[in-house]
């Protein structure tokens, strides 16, 4: 059969977005959560499928489409542009700033512009509906779902740090009534969503507004049943960023909560450093050449810059591309629901320079080793030449297996302790997370990988502390 359940997931490069199932024109694919903490497209009734390969041609990882985020980007905004970065793509317009919904902003993971620019669009009658992460009491936490209401919009706020998959809800969207919708996505989701749009005009009108998050990696769900059994909860809701208590915007808390009660961990503390250390983050997340979700009509960040560190209310940075929003942010601005001034686009890149300049050096160590180890005739993912075209020394190329076999063993560890958390009051699953944070460390030491987190840690400390 020639789809991605065949092509793609043999190399285990796959971000679970869900959009091949949704554009299956037999309904043959079905999205599952596997025993890795991912989702995977699964063939229900294989005799089903023509082998006609769109949803081969539309997922980021098949190669089938020879398209990577510049040729891409170059398609989509050509005449909003006013400069092109390698790394922000094509821009119209950065910008700084949070909404002046005091109650909002302090429920929000950053200055909560994301939520009140998609409310900006419902109110304005641009969309019927916004697709966003709402949270729930229980494992898998989030689910994107439509919201139809600003006030429905304001209750999903928050940034979700473990996977989701939009399967589902974009076949809601594409089999529902004519309507017209924002989603906010990663860029790995957004790149999926771009390339279902060309072949699909339909998905293109009911969806005219795509908003990205800046990603730095997200998690497999095994990472968010760890936290909770560190937090003794677990049929509880599950909120990654609170402002609770804290002066610096760096410093939040992740916190677990039921009507009862709420427990928290600071995010720099032992969550932080698994996620320094890329523990659990998914395989795609190694060789991801797109911080900057290049291909959305806007993005959104954290303003992780000295000015703004001591701001614990948080603040965004957004890049837009479509010139229909940069309207819009002015409009806001205007309307006095909004905060927000242009920034220096050098600043958006200063912000995220430590992710920016590890994603390149690692994305481009974990494309070479594929590139060596998939057998021949294997199609590769379409990067850009950022990534193809750095020559690795023999010692990098040696780090990128040192890398690959830690991510593989933590991987295992986690998936392990997964399997004991179902009573995290239960003597059992806190012995094990103990164990997964000593593996961890052995790992380290092993891949000779330790000098490099502490390094790491250092820099997270001197950044909170400034
Ligand atoms: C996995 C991940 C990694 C990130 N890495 C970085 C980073 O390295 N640097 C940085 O500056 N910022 C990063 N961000 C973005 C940051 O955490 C905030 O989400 C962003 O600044 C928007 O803040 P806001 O206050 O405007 O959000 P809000 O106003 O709360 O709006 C956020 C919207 O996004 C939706 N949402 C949340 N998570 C997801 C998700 N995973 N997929 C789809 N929709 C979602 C919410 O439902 C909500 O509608 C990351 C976010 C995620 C989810
Ligand atoms: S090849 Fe076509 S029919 Fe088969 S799973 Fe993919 S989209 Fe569906
Ligand atoms: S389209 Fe998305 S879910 Fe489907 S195989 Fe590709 S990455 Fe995985
Ligand atoms: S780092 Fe890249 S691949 Fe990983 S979730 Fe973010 S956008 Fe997707």
């Amino acid at each position: 059969m020639n789809n991605v359940v065949e092509k793609v997931l043999p190399f285990d490069y796959c971000c679970g977005c869900g959009v091949c199932s949704a554009v299956c024109p037999h309904g043959c694919l079905e999205m599952k959560l596997g025993e890795n903490g991912e989702y995977r497209p699964v063939s229900l009734d294989p005799s089903q499928c023509t082998s006609c390969g769109l949803c081969l041609q539309v997922c980021p990882y098949s190669g089938e489409v020879p398209e990577n985020e510049e040729t891409l980007g170059l398609q989509l905004f050509p005449e909003g542009k006013k400069e092109h970065s390698d790394n922000l793509g094509q821009w119209d317009e950065t910008f700084c700033g949070a909404t002046n919904d005091e109650e909002h902003r302090l429920k929000a993971p950053s200055g909560g512009l994301a939520t009140s620019l998609l409310c900006a669009l419902l109110e304005s009658h641009k969309i019927d509906g916004a697709i966003v992460a709402k949270p729930s009491l229980e494992s898998p936490w989030f689910q994107p779902t439509i919201a139809y209401t600003p006030e429905e919009i304001r209750q999903t706020t928050g940034s979700v740090y473990h996977v989701m998959t939009f399967g589902p809800v974009l076949r809601e969207i594409l089999q529902g009534p004519e309507k017209r919708y924002a989603i906010v996505a990663l860029p790995c989701v957004v790149k999926a969503l771009r390339l279902a749009q060309k072949k699909l005009p339909r998905l293109k009108d009911r969806l005219p507004f795509i908003f990205s998050l800046t990603c730095g990696g997200c998690n497999c769900l095994h990472v968010a049943d760890l936290l909770c059994v560190m937090l003794r909860s677990r049929k509880l809701g599950l909120k990654y960023r609170s402002k609770t208590n804290s002066t610096k915007s760096p410093d939040f808390r992740i916190t677990t909560f039921s009507q009862q009660d709420e427990r928290q961990v600071r995010m720099l503390g032992l969550f932080g450093f698994l996620w320094i250390n890329h523990v659990g983050q998914l395989k795609t997340c190694g060789m991801c050449d797109d911080l900057f979700g290049m291909l959305a009509d806007a993005t959104f960040m954290d303003a992780w810059l000295e000015d703004y560190f001591l701001e614990p209310r948080g603040t965004n940075l957004i890049i837009t591309r479509n010139p229909e929003i940069t309207e819009l942010v002015k409009s806001e601005i205007a309307r006095g629901a909004v905060s927000a001034e242009t920034i220096n686009p050098e600043l958006v890149m200063k912000s995220q320079e430590v992710a920016m300049n590890e994603r390149a050096y690692l994305s481009a160590l974990r494309y070479d080793y594929e590139k060596t180890h998939r057998p021949e005739g294997s199609i590769m993912p379409c990067k850009r030449d950022l990534i193809t075209q750095r020559t690795l020394t023999k010692e990098e190329k040696k780090e990128a297996v040192r890398r690959l076999r830690f991510h593989q063993q933590t991987r295992k560890y986690l998936a392990k302790m997964s399997r004991y958390h179902s009573n995290p009051d239960h003597f059992y699953p806190r012995i094990y997370v103990y164990r997964v944070f000593w593996k961890v460390l052995c790992s380290l030491i092993r891949n000779g990988l330790l000098e490099k987190t502490l390094h790491s840690l250092k820099f997270a400390k001197d950044k909170r502390n400034k």
